[in-house]
């Protein structure tokens, strides 16, 4: 496995990979990598020739009072995980390679899909995460690429910016990897306490709720996010961003459910922001 930390030397290796008539997949993560982006790195390697994994910290998807500075960074580890799994190049670059001095150029999808959930309490979150992973698929230019459903209004803006740049990949999303008792795996886990870690179940157990819910003839939109709200107060760390049900693609609130609908969380546990979600189906 290489490692490689500039746009120059990555397209020199690809060009090679490319002339021998190799497909290529892209990973893109923000590294402290764990079984979650394993599963979307081995997903990689059982399609395409050859796997890149991007660590990148972007900074302009956090906003002035996020962790951006003391996000974890664990490259030796990363670089071990990603090997195991199948990954035959780590893209490390400096902030400088992939924003060169006088960067003017953003990638923004407005509208609906960034405007709710995320979107609200972290405004400019996605135009950061559109405009690295734009500049990703420019820089690699791989046959496919793989994100988690963990971040589930993130793959319908990144499918939207594919569709509206007509960016020839395959955007694959993979399910959420979680730890044995329900909570869903994240870079983020690492800031909990042992206490919080235990109060983190909180999520994962208010998705398990709605899903009771709905298998007892609840289809009330607002109801579910009531009841889900109640679950979670009882946790006395937690404190809820959002709970939304939304439709799982145009991410707009609906009265009742549909067929499938996607209810989405962030809640706080002490200091630390983590999202969770499902896919509620009515049968
Ligand atoms: P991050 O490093 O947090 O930016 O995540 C990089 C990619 O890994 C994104 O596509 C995430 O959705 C995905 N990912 C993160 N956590 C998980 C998880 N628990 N299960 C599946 N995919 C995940």
């Amino acid at each position: 496995m290489q490692l490689l930390e500039t746009v120059n030397t990555l397209r020199e290796q690809l060009a090679l990979a490319r002339r021998a008539g190799k497909s290529i997949g892209l990973v893109p993560t923000m590294g402290a990598l764990h079984e979650g982006h394993a599963s979307l790195i081995r997903a990689a390697a059982a399609e395409n020739d050859v796997v890149v994994v991007s660590i990148f910290v972007n900074p302009t998807q956090f906003g002035p009072n996020e962790d951006l500075a003391a996000y974890p960074r664990t490259l030796e580890k990363d670089m071990a995980v990603a090997k195991e799994a199948g990954a035959a190049i780590i893209f490390h670059p400096p902030v400088k390679e992939v924003y060169p001095d006088g960067n003017a150029t953003w990638v923004d999808v407005e509208g609906p899909l960034t405007a709710g959930l995320c979107g609200r309490s972290r405004p400019g979150h996605f135009r950061g995460v559109t405009t690295v992973v734009s500049r990703l698929f420019n820089i690699v230019r791989p046959e496919r690429a793989y994100f988690g459903q963990k971040d589930a209004q993130q793959v319908q803006v990144l499918k939207r910016m594919a569709a509206d740049l007509f960016f020839d990949i395959d955007l694959r999303i993979q399910p959420i990897v979680r730890e044995a008792d329900g909570l869903a795996m994240s870079s983020r886990n690492t800031y909990l306490s042992p206490v919080e870690r235990q109060a983190a179940l909180i999520l994962s157990r208010s998705l398990a709720e709605a899903k009771r819910l709905v298998a007892a003839g609840e289809r009330n939109t607002a109801a579910i996010e009531k009841a889900v709200a109640a679950f979670i107060q009882t946790e006395p760390l937690a404190t809820i961003d959002y709970i939304e049900l939304v439709h799982p693609s145009d991410l707009a609130r609906r009265e009742t459910l549909t067929d499938t609908s996607l209810l989405a969380l962030a809640v706080r546990i002490g200091k630390t922001r983590l999202i969770d979600n499902t896919f509620l189906e009515v049968s």
